[in-house]
């Protein structure tokens, strides 16, 4: 009994010491969970009228063509350090520059900084970002700093808002594995237990396939921020509605971590939609440019029929 109350006080005792600028995504803890980001004085702009992620309504967009994406380096071997947060896994890429993403509609071409997972206690939830109203078990974010700057940290400095674009991705379950994801999940599997492991060379290979592949699709663009604390408003959006598939099972490896990191950072490790407010949202439509050619076929046709009519 002494034991536990000793744990208990513990526990509280590291709770305070770490209220001032802490956070987490307990959703009952109103001092640190996301309820109170808005409110607490140490991230004043979690308050602010740009936030992310937002709930995407596919009528509420603004419709124009998708353009195509324009990618170097996703097929290369990097090395990448692979670190367990517990309330994420984050896949640092070693050295600047070496992938890049430009076009999609993207005023500049950004360098690839990480990417990182957002993901729920059940298949229910999970995803940061909702479409049409529809939750997903995960979301991986390619988070990109702007090539404008010499570096991420004059990026994020600078407070530009397009200093950095993120790419997210929907994850959808399905019945079967995904072989594609496997060596991804071993890798996080193998950080669980290694502080700032670091892959030998191992590449993105696996991964791209699916994400180049959803990148041929629709995509939602809008200007947002960070969707952790400080929520810095310095993030142009993209959001495809082409999901990455994934099995329960392998869902269930990604989300098993010990109850001391649960009870610390909670489970369900993603924010809630903040207000759009008057944002717009755009859609990238691939299908675009056949629907306008063919109205602009059809006001052609009607345009002669009047001509014909009156020669
Ligand atoms: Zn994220």
């Amino acid at each position: 009994m002494l034991l536990l109350i000793s744990v208990t006080l513990l526990l509280v005792g590291n709770i305070q010491a770490d209220s001032a600028g802490a956070w987490n995504y307990i959703r009952t803890d109103a001092d640190n969970g996301p309820e109170s980001w808005n409110s607490n004085v140490a991230f004043p702009e979690c308050a602010g009228a740009s936030n992310s992620p937002i709930a995407i309504q596919e009528d509420d967009s603004t419709e124009v063509a998708a353009v195509a994406w324009e990618l170097t380096g996703w097929d290369t071997a990097h090395t990448w350090t692979v670190d367990d947060k517990h309330r994420t896994f984050e896949y640092g890429l070693e050295g600047d520059k070496k992938i890049t993403t430009e076009g999609g509609g993207l005023v500049n071409k950004y360098n690839l900084l990480q990417f990182h997972y957002h993901w729920g206690g059940d298949n229910t939830k999970g995803s940061e970002h909702t479409l049409n109203g529809k939750e997903y078990p995960m979301e991986v974010h390619f988070v990109h700093w702007n090539s404008e700057y010499a570096t991420a940290g004059e990026a994020i400095a600078s407070e530009d808002a397009d200093a950095l674009a993120v790419l997210g991705f929907f994850f959808e379950i399905q019945a079967e594995d995904n072989d594609e994801l496997a060596p991804y999940i071993t890798q996080m599997e193998a950080a669980r237990n290694h502080e700032n492991y670091t892959t030998e060379g191992v590449n993105v290979d696996n991964l791209s396939i699916p994400v180049k592949y959803a990148m041929t699709g629709n995509y939602y663009r809008y200007m947002g921020g960070l969707t952790t604390p400080g929520c810095n408003q310095i993030v142009r959006w993209t959001v495809f509605d082409t999901t990455i598939k994934i099995s329960a099972a392998q869902m269930s490896k990604i989300r098993t971590q010990s109850q001391t990191y649960l009870d610390q950072y909670g489970e369900d490790f993603y924010r809630d939609p903040q207000p759009i407010g008057s944002r717009i949202v755009a859609k990238y439509d691939v299908n675009y440019l056949n629907s306008a050619s063919l109205n602009v076929a059809c006001l052609s046709l009607a345009f002669l029929s009047v001509i014909i009519k009156y020669l």
